[in-house]
């Protein structure tokens, strides 16, 4: 019986049985005293008499009636009790289901996610660290088609098994879906980690041939992620451990790899993971963030979402990949971001700048990148922030790079941000029409702006137009 099927505690049921002797002691006083004050009043003072005699002397005349009330009251206690301990049995029952995957009674994907948001804010209080293994069966699809689905469930529940007996107990073993497993273990470094990993991997393959025999052995892959090193947040570090596996899967399965950095780039191009980051709740992070870079500054309002709609607005022109898109999005959103290291009195100022002004905004490219490059997710995003403002004839900064040096999403975002500036009011100019900022990006292509993205980008301002009069 395990700790929750037990219900109540000792103590517990201590206090159920020795409240039913008190009450029952305390009630046959009390209905002793009230019979004896009854008969005092009716002129009965022989009865009177017994009564206070019985109650003072021990019980001389009620012992058994004393006792059979005792015993009634304490059964009736039991009673209750077992009934309470039933309700506190199945309640527990219910919540530990719904933790728990059905089929190999390890705990679900949702309470996997709630313990390591729980373990992360546990690690980062106290400045420990804690890894996560994540586990994938080989070739699984193969083996439940040549073996049928039900010896592919017999292999989940005896993995699952496996992976139990190799970690300890304050490790958190969940089905993250399918085949995919995942143990996060709390204090551990990743070096401590890949041991485990390595244990259960060795023992995967050995113990699965002794039990389904040689050709219905199976093998399982693991990718190693460690917070804080590859990590900061809980989906940060599941993508890395993520990546990781997928290192392992791509250099031949059956082995165990700890997350680098290099991993990533393979892993995105293959998965769209970057799609995955700028589509989930990580968008609603980022536009937060964008907007308290816009909001430093009135006159700079809706001014990142706006550049990253531009920006979207070529790339798609451009025919880049949806994956592109995805971080080009993300990129143009943030492409400021750095500005939050810049004095507000400098953002504002209207006349020229001084020297020392000028190198704190052309800081601010540079500080945004090394502010994304903590996100390893954003490895790819980091150029682009980075470079946005240098131009076509080599001018710009920070690294005065030319041409198509630049890199592709930097001459994009350089053209939408340019763009919504122009067509927005500024303190330091006026609001140009939108046929004058085309022909001002005119008059800059080769100079600031890549010539050939200027005109993609007027041709998808006109096209956009034309959707947009059709639609009206
Ligand atoms: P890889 O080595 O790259 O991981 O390949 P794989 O075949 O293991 O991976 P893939 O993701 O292609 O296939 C996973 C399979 O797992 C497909 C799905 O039918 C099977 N699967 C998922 N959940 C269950 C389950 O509960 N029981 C069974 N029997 N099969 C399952
Ligand atoms: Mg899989
Ligand atoms: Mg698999």
């Amino acid at each position: 019986m395990n700790s929750f099927e037990r219900g109540l505690t000792l103590k517990h049921r201590l206090c159920f049985y020795l409240g039913g002797i008190l009450f029952a002691t305390v009630s046959y006083i009390l209905g002793l005293w009230f019979y004896a004050l009854e008969c005092a009043k009716w002129g009965d003072a022989e009865t009177y008499r017994k009564i206070v005699d019985s109650l003072t002397g021990g019980f001389r005349s009620h012992q058994l009636t004393f006792f059979a009330w005792e015993i009634f009251c304490v059964a009736v206690a039991f009673l209750l009790g077992s009934l309470f301990q039933r309700e506190v049995i199945n309640r527990r029952r219910a919540e530990e289901q719904a933790n728990v995957d059905g089929l190999t009674g390890v705990y679900n994907h949702r309470f996997l996610q709630e313990r390591l948001a729980a373990e992360i804010e546990r690690a980062n209080r106290f400045r420990r660290v804690l890894s996560i293994i994540m586990l994938d069966i080989d070739d699984f699809k193969r083996y439940n088609d040549t073996w049928g689905h039900q010896a592919g469930d017999k292999l989940l529940v005896l993995f699952a098994a496996l992976c139990g007996q190799c970690i300890r107990s304050i490790d958190f073993l969940a089905r993250y879906g399918g085949e995919e497993f995942m143990i996060i273990l709390p204090e551990t470094t990743e070096t401590e980690a890949y041991n485990v990993a390595e244990r259960i991997r060795q023992t995967t393959e050995r113990e699965t041939v002794a039990a389904f025999g040689p050709e219905k052995g199976a093998t399982v892959s693991a990718g190693i992620a460690c917070y804080p090193k590859h990590g900061f947040t809980r989906h940060a570090l599941i993508l890395s451990a993520d990546a990781a596996l997928y290192s392992a899967k791509r250099s031949g399965k059956n082995r165990t790899h700890i997350y680098e950095r290099n991993q990533h780039l393979p892993y995105r191009a293959a998965s769209g993971h970057i799609h995955t980051i700028a589509n989930d709740t990580d968008l609603e992070a980022i536009e937060t963030l964008s907007a308290a870079v816009d909001g430093q500054s009135s006159c700079y309002a809706g001014h990142s979402s706006a550049v990253s709609n531009n920006a979207v607005m070529l790339g798609k022109k451009l025919g880049l990949s949806s994956g592109e898109l995805g971080s080009l999005r993300v990129a143009a959103m943030l492409h400021d971001i750095g500005t939050l290291g810049t004095p507000r009195e400098v953002l504002d100022k209207c006349s020229p700048l001084l020297q020392e002004e000028r190198i704190l905004i052309e800081n601010h490219p540079g500080l945004g990148a090394r502010i994304l490059a903590r996100l390893q997710q954003m490895t790819d995003i980091g150029p682009g922030v980075m470079h946005h403002h240098e131009r076509y004839d080599g001018k710009g900064y920070p690294n005065g790079l030319a041409g198509k040096q630049i890199p592709l999403f930097a001459r994009i975002i350089a053209i939408a941000d340019a763009y919504d500036a122009m067509t927005h009011p500024r303190p330091y100019r006026k609001t140009l029409s939108r046929e004058e900022a085309i022909e001002e990006l005119r008059r800059c292509a080769g100079t600031q702006f890549d010539p050939d993205l200027v005109e993609e980008f007027i041709a998808a301002l006109q096209q956009s137009d034309a959707a947009t009069g059709q639609a009206a």
